[in-house]
């Protein structure tokens, strides 16, 4: 059986396979992993793989910020999401 794709990492939306293309695509923000020409197996794969040490980062982010946010918050929430 296929690999079933992953939603969106941007959006949350879900993506599908362009026969025509041969490429992912993501069909609420046009997110596209791998560019054309991609066979579905492969493209499929490259969809689906994400960093681990970027889901980590997110996740110290949102641990560190749980409670109400202060604008001061937002700016350090930004400048931790651009240095991962
Ligand atoms: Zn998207």
């Amino acid at each position: 059986m296929a690999e079933k794709l992953l939603p969106c990492p941007f959006c949350g939306s879900d993506v599908k396979y362009n026969e025509k293309l041969e490429a992912v695509f993501c069909h609420g923000c046009d997110a596209m992993r791998t560019g054309y020409k991609h066979k579905r197996g492969s493209a499929i794969s490259e969809w689906n793989r994400r960093s681990p040490d970027l889901r980590a980062g997110i996740d110290n982010i949102i641990e560190d910020f749980s409670g109400p946010l202060t604008g001061e918050d937002a700016v350090d929430i930004v400048d931790r999401l651009q240095q991962l």
